[in-house]
């Protein structure tokens, strides 16, 4: 237990689930931390750190350009702001916009997520289409306008069932010169994403610093086309704008910039074979413990690492009761389960090498528990 969260009486977590924002989404590295440190020591204007971090962020994505955002929620934002208005100042300042403004944002039915009132929050109106069915060219087609500010595909597995592919997507939307905006806030690794959509054509592509990439948790970023970046850096926060309480702090942006530094250089070989060694340590431990557990993979949402699957075959109660039992025992462990809540799974993404053998020994006693259910 850390001393500064233990005198405030807040229990520390081991993250056996994913990078969850109710838990800190990751930990940061010593690298990142102390550029926060520097960072913090220093005046300098913001306007210039924005553009200068925003240019190297963009050499290491091997992209045209890029912009910081006080995480990926807030990006949807400032992508749609950015979108609605393109790289006009005044439009910018002007808020609600005039009717008759672009104020439509195009998406799947399917694709309708928690995160999208940070689309709507701009005051975008969505233009749903298409169902988990199926949806077509021609309703796409159908949906573009001249009020259409942008389309936003989300490249998540449990989003994608009934959608376009995105390559159709952008290539319909290029052909009427409308922007496509992809959420891959989460989809790392592998690290080539960074630069895998818009080399696809996409125009911006959205990522969270407090992920995978181990950045501050209120940090995230869009990289694309300058032409639409530019529109995006009138949103940045350091300017008035809707998107002013969305701030981001000269210590985010030196933290942010740390961490992509810092993962586009890992081994990532060394990493995926990290992983599978703390995949098999928890299988194998968890099976002579007598459990039923198996490797799996990808990641949760669809990322190229593997996970744990604890078979529990038992109604969907008892994984939640489980679960509970193991966040509120000590240590504290927060597991994730599988959509039919018929497994428990276990994520190697931010355990540390210590906490397998902790997970094991709390599995171990809760063996007898559910046994004699
Ligand atoms: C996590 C996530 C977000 C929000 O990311 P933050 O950086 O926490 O704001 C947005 N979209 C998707 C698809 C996500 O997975």
């Amino acid at each position: 237990m850390s001393s500064f969260y233990g005198k405030l009486g807040v229990t520390t977590v081991i993250n056996a689930a994913d990078s969850y924002t109710m838990i800190g989404g990751s930990l940061m590295p010593v690298e990142v931390t102390d550029a926060m440190a520097e960072a913090g020591r220093h005046f300098v204007s913001l306007e210039q750190l924005h553009l200068k971090a925003g240019e190297q962020i963009a050499r290491l994505t091997r992209n045209e350009a890029a912009v910081i955002t006080s995480g990926a929620a807030a990006a949807l934002s400032v992508a749609t702001a950015a979108c609605m208005t393109g790289a006009d100042t005044e439009k910018a300042r002007e808020w609600p916009l005039h009717n008759g403004a672009k104020n439509e944002v195009v998406m799947h039915r399917c694709q309708r997520n928690g995160f999208d009132i940070a689309i709507r929050q701009t005051g975008a109106t969505l233009v749903e289409i298409g169902d988990t069915a199926g949806t077509t060219a021609a309703q796409l087609e159908a949906a573009l306008g001249d009020r259409t500010a942008c389309i936003i595909y989300f490249d998540t597995p449990q989003y994608t069932q009934g959608a376009l592919a995105l390559e159709e997507v952008i290539r319909i939307s290029g052909r009427k010169g409308i922007p496509v905006v992809v959420d891959a806030a989460a989809q790392l690794p592998p690290v080539s994403n960074l630069w895998r959509y818009t080399e696809m054509g996409a125009d911006l592509v959205i990522f969270s610093g407090g992920k995978t990439l181990r950045g501050p948790q209120s940090s995230g970023f869009i990289v694309g086309k300058e032409h639409y970046v530019a529109a995006c850096r009138l949103y940045t926060g350091a300017r008035n704008s809707i998107a002013r309480p969305m701030k981001v702090g000269k210590e985010e942006i030196a933290g942010l910039v740390a961490a992509i530094e810092r993962y586009v250089n890992l081994d990532h070989e060394a990493m995926n074979e990290h992983y599978e060694r703390l995949v098999d340590r928890l299988r194998t431990g968890l099976n002579e413990a007598g459990w039923n557990a198996e490797r799996a993979y990808p990641g949760p949402t669809g990322q190229d690492y593997p996970l744990v699957h604890v078979k529990l075959n038992r109604p969907a109660a008892v994984a939640e009761q489980l679960s509970r039992q193991l966040l509120e025992g000590t240590p504290s462990i927060l597991v994730a389960l599988s959509p039919d809540k018929r497994s428990l799974v276990l994520n190697p993404l931010h355990l540390q090498e210590d906490e397998v053998e902790q997970i094991l020994s709390r599995m171990r006693a809760l063996y007898g528990w559910i046994s004699q259910l």
